[in-house]
């Protein structure tokens, strides 16, 4: 392995463009294919968590890249949990005592944008959008694209290919398809799925609800969160079954329908969303897994990082922050100067998997945990101190 190595990375999220950027400082010559359009120039966020908690670990890596300044700059500061009851009456619950400790709501798409300019200020970076990856021929180190615009199709030959697209990774598909070696894999969905909805700024522009809090309406079978955007709107998440419970996303298809919902059970919610009906029609319902998976990389050729590896449910708020802990931990082991691609993938799966698999784990008890808070006696106990 040396600096003149082609690196080529599929995808150009939050996990691959750090890594892009991480790569070129480091001095590697790095071409990276996106299939979605460059969301700098296009609005492509409706139906993705338009925002997302950032936390220490994230910053690590931020820093690591020489980007925290500017993430900071667009971040809001979120000091604790503020839970709803159906009557309206709010309990705050801190994360710490302490005045510094606090998570972060930022723009998914701004936070992209930034680091896809970063890295683009590298003369050693390319990145290609519009360019789907269909497949990648891991023997060989080639992926084979389709162009969305031309309908084009090409292939791209490199030293090594870091696949960093998501949860439904191709590169992880053909690991599967080509059965080169026992690929372990395992993909499993909650019976709960995501609807993003918006709770658009006061008419001077400023926040309805307290923007130092993440909003979390707990329902025991169901939930609301919001997180607060720099614009002074909400983005609000609902996080439903698909087909159990009284109310779901297969029979909460009328607008009768969604708004007898919401007068039951979020009405404060619902008096600070006026686009409900139509954004609740019209908005995707999203679903929810968790992608466990091993080996990571074959031979010298090809790598999954981020989700791509291991994609696990929003309920801990780490998914991104995992990715870009990824980056971090590779790069120390870059650092260590091993003497090809085969033993530094090794090491960074060894190093990462129990804590990506830890994580995961987590995230699926803390699912249950926000979703049960509402029955949880001590928060009742605590409310009740609250509201006396
Ligand atoms: P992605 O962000 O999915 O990026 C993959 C990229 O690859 C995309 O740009 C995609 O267009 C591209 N791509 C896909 N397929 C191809 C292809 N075939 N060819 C070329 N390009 C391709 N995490 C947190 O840390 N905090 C949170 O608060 C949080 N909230 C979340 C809320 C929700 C509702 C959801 C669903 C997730 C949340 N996450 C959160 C998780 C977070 O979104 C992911 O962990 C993170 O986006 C992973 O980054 P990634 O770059 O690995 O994958």
């Amino acid at each position: 392995m040396n600096k003149n190595d082609k690196i080529l990375i599929i995808g150009a999220g939050l996990c691959g463009s750090l890594l892009a950027l991480r790569l070129a400082q480091r001095g590697y010559k790095v071409e990276m294919y996106e299939s979605r359009p460059d969301l700098r120039t296009t609005d492509i966020s409706a139906g993705r968590s338009i925002n997302l908690a950032l936390s220490d670990r994230g910053f690590k890596a931020l820093r690591l890249c020489g980007v925290e300044d500017k993430a900071r700059e667009i971040c809001i500061s979120m000091y604790g949990r503020l839970m709803h009851d159906t009557k309206g009456n709010t309990f705050a619950s801190n994360y710490s005592g302490r005045e510094n400790e606090y998570i972060n709501s930022i723009s998914r798409g701004d936070l992209n944008g930034i680091l896809l300019t970063e890295a683009e200020k590298h003369k050693n970076v390319n990145i290609h959008f519009n360019k789907k990856c269909t497949s990648v021929d891991i023997e060989n180190t080639i992926a084979h694209f389709k162009d969305y615009k031309t309908k084009e199709e090409f292939s791209i030959n490199a030293e090594v290919i870091f696949g960093t697209d998501g949860a439904g990774s191709v590169l992880r598909k053909s690991y599967y398809l080509e059965k080169k070696f026992l690929f372990s894999y395992a993909q499993n969905y909650l019976n709960h799925g995501y609807k993003e909805l918006e709770i658009p700024a006061d008419n001077s522009g400023k926040h309805q609800i307290s923007n130092q809090h993440l909003h979390i309406w707990p329902r025991g079978d169901f939930m609301l969160i919001a997180l607060p955007n720099l614009d002074g709107s909400f983005t609000v998440t609902l996080f439903l079954s698909y087909d159990e419970g009284e109310y779901n996303f297969n029979n909460l298809t009328s607008e009768e329908k969604i708004t007898q919902f919401f007068e039951q059970e979020f009405p404060d919610a619902l008096a600070l969303i006026p686009k409900i009906k139509e954004e609740f029609l019209n908005n995707p319902t999203g679903a929810l897994g968790t992608v466990k998976c091993s080996p990571w990389s074959y031979q010298n050729n090809t790598i999954l990082l981020g989700d791509a590896a291991h994609a696990i449910v929003p309920f801990y708020g780490q998914g991104m922050n995992a990715s870009f802990e990824d980056v971090t931990v590779f790069d120390e082991i870059l650092e260590k100067g091993l003497s090809n691609w085969n033993l530094i993938f090794k090491t960074f799966e060894k190093e990462r998997k129990q804590d990506t698999d830890a994580i995961a784990d987590l995230a699926i008890d803390n699912f249950y945990e926000m979703r049960d808070h509402v029955a949880n006696p001590l928060f009742k106990e605590k409310r009740k101190i609250e509201m006396d």
